[in-house]
């Protein structure tokens, strides 16, 4: 009999899920923002009453309470480091608008009143001004600056100004000057370290020299914190250690002569987005408590050895406080499958058609491999054949039918005696379906595309019935790239997905989508941003706390310069009423189901 269990171990829901989802005795999906059992949705109620809306799918879900779990998970974490540790300093997190600049996101994370935000542009910079920020927040303003983000970030008293390069030292001296303020200054510091990826920062010379310019302006008392950040999704612990350890350096030498208070990590702390435990890039090899120990040892030791006070701890982890809170349901609409059609008894093919009937007739367990291997041959030849102008199309399609259908059994037989051999787990790949997904890989999931990011993708209900088919997700997008071809668990080339039913939808969702991916996601093939729902949950159920609708054809078209009057050539009053029905629709496919 096939459960619950086994569903969770085949999906690796344990392995990725941090604990926020499992599966219910009715064999759907479950959510807990709190990662425990007293406050739970079942996704599929939540579906249906988002359909009762009449809200189109794909839906985009946001659970924010996953996002405020996230923050006290990682603050504790630090703050427990700290008291073991007997460190002699503090602990602030920044969260790093760039990892999702939604407002919902943003509101949050800042909600508690101790988060601060870090931004890297000018429009970064006005969202940190729009937010009712606690006023010992602090805002770290990096990258490239103008002299309109620099002024900006000058008002605000809230604001470090982290000098990124050493070029910007005199527009912010220049600035200063000008409106009369002396900003709170930061240094980056470009490290050496293996694994730094990082295009920004001032190197051993520069931040001399720095110190020497800010000296002789009377600004060396202004410079309170020394930044450095490693790239994201730092998957191996070594190179974060190396990396601190490496900063840690710099700012104690500094601290010998500047009054420095703040030592800011940036980001890099990873999430296991396929389960693994391991560095492959979609993975880590390292937990919250082991970062935050390693952080606080590293920075603890060399202020020892050095002889200098600890600094207070910054840190800007973005992906690890929003991936988890948000994720993509769509439906499937349809399956692309090599068209098997029977296999008729026949005797009078070519020779190659002949060859793979009695490799068909024929294959069995102990000779499953050379007649396999056989109607490889055999399928070359027809083709080669074909290609000469030997055999017509009919010849060919009974061909290929017949090869399929040796695959298939070859596969099957292979099954069944164990084989785990490369070869027939490429032939289970070759013989999967292709089931079609309503959406958009590179509105939804970019970095599956951009990076070749693993994010996990299962099915959300079914979950106490054995999936019987074997698959990979393409999007509706008219790109070969827009498919999901790599999963999470235990099978990482397919996904085990269940037999459609004529009268029943199946959902699907793919997670851990909250980190870069809202921002990232772009208008190929001209499909908008998806219709999006808040769902909060307390010990009593659930509720559905905010619907932003998505774009419609009409919002997507103007983007790319459309306007109303580009169809006025079409006269017919009927083509007229269809042609406002599109504008006003859903980009995503219409089954004719949802209103
Ligand atoms: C992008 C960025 C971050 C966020 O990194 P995560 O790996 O998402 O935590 C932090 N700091 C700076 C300066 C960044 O550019």
């Amino acid at each position: 009999m096939w459960t619950t269990d086994d569903s969770s171990r085949l999906y690796g829901l344990d392995d990725w899920g941090c604990g926020y989802f499992s599966i219910n005795d009715e064999g759907n999906l479950e959510v807990h923002p709190g990662r425990d059992r007293k406050r739970s949705a079942d996704l599929i109620e939540v579906i249906g009453e988002v359909a009762r809306k009449s809200v189109r799918f794909p839906v985009l879900f946001r659970f924010p309470q996953i996002i405020e779990d996230r923050l006290t998970g990682i603050d504790q974490a630090f703050r427990s480091s700290i008291e073991e540790l007997g460190y002699q300093g503090g602990y602030r997190l920044v969260f790093p608008v760039k990892v999702n600049p939604h407002r919902a996101v943003i509101r949050q994370a800042v909600e508690g009143g101790k988060v601060g935000l870090e931004v890297g542009t000018k429009a970064e910079m006005l969202v940190a001004l729009s937010m009712d920020l606690d006023p010992d927040a602090l805002v770290v303003c990096n990258g490239y600056k103008d002299d309109r983000y620099l002024k900006l970030a000058m008002v605000s008293r809230r604001s470090v100004v982290v000098i990124d390069l050493f070029e910007e030292l005199s527009s912010v001296l220049r600035c200063s000057e000008e409106m009369g303020i002396r900003p709170r200054l930061g240094l980056r510091v470009r490290l050496f370290s293996k694994g730094v990826r990082s295009k920004f920062g001032l190197s051993t010379t520069e931040i001399l020299k720095a110190i020497e310019i800010l000296s002789k302006n009377e600004m060396l008392d202004r410079l309170e914190m020394l930044h450095f950040h490693l790239g994201s999704q730092i998957a191996d612990i070594r190179n974060v250690k190396d990396a601190v350890n490496e900063a840690a350096r710099i700012y104690a030498k500094v601290r010998k002569t500047v009054d420095l208070r703040y030592f800011d990590v940036g980001g890099g702390l990873s999430i296991d987005y396929d389960g693994s435990r391991t560095t492959s890039p979609s993975s880590t090899n390292y937990s919250l408590k082991e970062y935050t120990n390693d952080v606080v040892y590293t920075i603890q030791r060399v202020c020892g050895e050095e002889g200098v006070p600890c600094p207070d701890i910054i840190s800007e982890s973005g992906r690890a406080i929003v991936a988890y809170h948000s994720f993509l349901v769509f439906k499937i609409i349809g399956e692309k499958n090599f068209s098997f059609g029977d296999v008729r008894s026949r005797g009078d093919g070519s020779i190659q058609v002949e060859a793979l009937r009695f490799a068909y007739d024929k294959i069995n367990a102990e000779n499953r491999i050379e007649y396999y291997h056989d109607a490889l041959h055999y399928q070359d030849e027809l083709f080669d054949s074909f290609n000469l102008g030997n055999i017509g199309l009919e010849e060919k399609a009974e061909g290929e039918n017949l090869f399929w259908n040796v695959c298939r059994k070859a596969s099957r037989l292979a099954e069944e005696d164990g084989d785990e051999s490369r070869e027939f787990q490429d032939l289970k790949k070759l013989l999967c379906k292709k089931y079609i997904g309503d959406f958009s890989l590179f509105r939804s999931a970019p970095d599956i595309w951009g990076v070749h990011q693993i994010f996990p993708t299962i099915p959300l209900h079914r979950l106490d019935e054995r999936p019987t088919e074997r698959g990979t997700i393409a999007d509706i997008t008219c790109d070969s790239d827009g498919e999901i071809a790599s999963f999470a668990g235990e099978n990482v080339g397919y996904l085990p997905l269940h037999a459609l039913k004529k009268d029943e939808d199946y959902y699907l969702g793919t997670f851990l989508l909250g980190a870069y991916q809202d921002a990232l996601g772009s208008f190929h093939n001209l499909l908008g941003r998806v219709n999006e729902v808040h769902v909060l949950v307390d010990e009593k159920g659930w509720c559905i706390s905010k619907v932003i609708e998505g774009h419609r054809c009409e919002d997507v078209l103007r983007v790319f310069d459309y306007h109303p009057a580009s169809w006025c050539g079409l006269q017919g009053k009927a083509e007229m009423e269809d042609l406002q029905k599109a504008l006003e629709g859903y980009p995503y496919f219409d089954d004719g189901h949802q209103k």
